[in-house]
């Protein structure tokens, strides 16, 4: 198996770059405007929202069809040149950060909703369009993509679909995964595949859509998404509920599904992130509540109030309090906000907020959140926790100084521990965020030795150049 600068020694390519071959080249494949390659230019690239990591690219490229990612791609397979596929960069897992160095393909201009089609109930985009823009053109349509990323404003469908972004709705209708019918791919080699299409059914072949789906720039760089989409619902509703701990809403969120429901909302904050998120955004929350739950359906009116009347009793059954349910739609909104805003709110915290993303099976929540409040005092960090209750996905949240060593090393050293403990649950040190150069080295822990010499030997199918986001999934 052939890796990274095995082909042509990095220091080789490296030289190119510094002789200009390689930027000569990019510009003539893109125009010169659309190739920074100035340390000015290219530092915005060196990051993307996960704190602690960071790596030069030599060349950033800002391509706008499929075919000049092809030329792109072929070219650097031929010379071992890293390429870095990048959406937005709101990545968690620092999967954008180019840790080797290389060509950072930024996909922004790639930015087109080719189609809508409310007759097939799906729509065709491409990478750079934001997952706002898309989830706005389909609901003027009456048609809704649900998948709801925290960052959905600024977070592309590229990005989404190759980390298969999650968020608030994950329990009712699923995640990224679920509404991806087909892709364009470029793969590592250069060669240009089209996966599924436009059908809900079909099985011909390995399901190389679903394999994609999550592969974080590692396997192939998407050029255009074939997406299903849902009727909008008529009616949503959202309520909360204070309970004295995490504990008791646990016991709210099992009685909840139970009763036989799956709510298009089921969030939860414990107090550290209620009283952070109150003064961020003044929203009148129980400062001294335990723990706040966020439950919301939607549907026709006669069914979600239904439903929002049963959630009211299973969280007044728990040991709930203050149990608001929203009226009107802006209120709703302000409720919805509460969580959405947790990672703005926690970050005044301290000057670095480490976001994590484990997850455990549903019945192990409280537990797991007992238990990273027990870590967080053994190694003396502040941890906040949030997440979605209902399907079991938490994020841990520490926040420190990252200018202080001991206080790195201390939040470093309760993570590793977290991400044990969600192993020891039978969970994940990912839910959502994926894995990226972050959590690389926790992957074998969960998934053991032979299925990451698999995934290997898959990346090497896609890839054989290994030029694709080395140092992530598959290295
Ligand atoms: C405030 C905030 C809230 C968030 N909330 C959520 C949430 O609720 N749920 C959730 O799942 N995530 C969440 N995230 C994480 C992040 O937004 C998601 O992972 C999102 O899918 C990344 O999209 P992006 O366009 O920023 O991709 P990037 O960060 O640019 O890239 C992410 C990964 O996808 C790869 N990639 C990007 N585009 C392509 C492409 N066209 N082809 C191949 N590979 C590509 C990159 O190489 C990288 O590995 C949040 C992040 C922030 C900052």
């Amino acid at each position: 198996m052939r890796y990274i600068g095995r082909d042509i020694p990095r220091r080789v390519w490296k030289w190119w770059f510094n002789n200009h071959t390689v930027i000569d080249t990019l510009k003539r494949i893109v125009g010169a405007q659309y190739v920074l390659s100035s340390s000015d230019d290219v530092a915005v690239y060196k990051h993307d929202a996960t704190p602690l990591f960071s790596g030069t690219p030599d060349a950033v490229v800002l391509p706008r069809t499929t075919a000049e990612i092809q030329e792109i791609v072929k070219y650097a397979a031929a010379a071992g040149i890293p390429v870095v596929a990048r959406g937005s960069g709101s990545s968690l897992s620092a999967g954008t950060v180019p840790i080797h160095g290389g060509i950072v393909l930024s996909l922004t201009r790639m930015d087109q909703i080719k189609e809508i089609n409310p007759a097939e109930m799906l729509a065709v985009v491409e990478p750079g369009v934001t997952t706002a823009e898309l989830v706005t053109a389909a609901l003027k349509l009456g048609l809704l993509y649900p998948p709801d990323p925290g960052s959905k404003i600024i977070s592309t469908m590229g990005g989404n679909v190759a980390t298969s972004a999650g968020g608030l709705r994950g329990l009712k209708y699923g995640v990224t995964r679920n509404y991806v019918l087909g892709l364009e791919v470029v793969l590592g080699t250069g060669e240009v595949i089209r996966t599924g299409g436009r059908l809900w059914k079909d099985v011909a072949g390995y399901d190389l859509t679903r394999l994609l789906t999550g592969s974080e720039g590692t396997l192939g760089i998407i050029t255009e998404i074939t997406v299903a989409l849902v009727p909008n619902p008529a009616q949503s509703l959202n309520g909360i509920a204070y309970f004295a701990s995490l504990k008791e809403a646990s016991h709210a969120v099992n009685q909840i599904i139970a009763a036989g429901l799956l709510p298009a909302t089921l969030e939860f904050l414990d107090q550290k992130c209620i009283i952070a998120v109150d003064e961020y955004a003044n929203l009148n929350l129980d400062r001294t509540a335990g723990a706040l739950l966020l439950f919301g359906d939607d549907g026709d009116l006669d069914v979600v109030n239904k439903h929002m009347e049963l959630m009211e009793r299973a969280c007044l059954e728990t040991g709930g309090f203050g149990i608001e349910i929203a009226t009107e739609i802006t209120r709703s909104e302000q409720l919805l906000e509460a969580r959405r805003c947790s990672l703005p709110a926690l970050s005044r915290l301290a000057p670095t907020l480490l976001l994590e993303d484990v997850g455990v099976p549903r019945p192990y929540l409280a537990e797991m959140v007992a238990k990273i409040n027990l870590v967080a005092e053994k190694y003396q960090v502040i941890c906040a926790t949030f997440g979605h209750a209902g399907d079991g996905n938490l994020h841990p949240t520490i926040a420190f100084d990252e200018a202080d060593p001991d206080a790195k090393k201390r939040a470093l050293a309760a993570f590793d521990e977290i991400f044990s403990l969600a192993i020891s649950f039978g969970g994940s040190i990912s839910g959502e965020h994926g894995v990226g150069a972050a959590k690389l080295p926790w992957l074998k822990d969960q998934i053991g030795a032979e299925q990451v010499a698999l995934l290997k030997r898959i990346k090497f199918a896609f890839d054989p150049h290994g030029i694709l986001n080395p140092g992530k999934l598959g290295s």
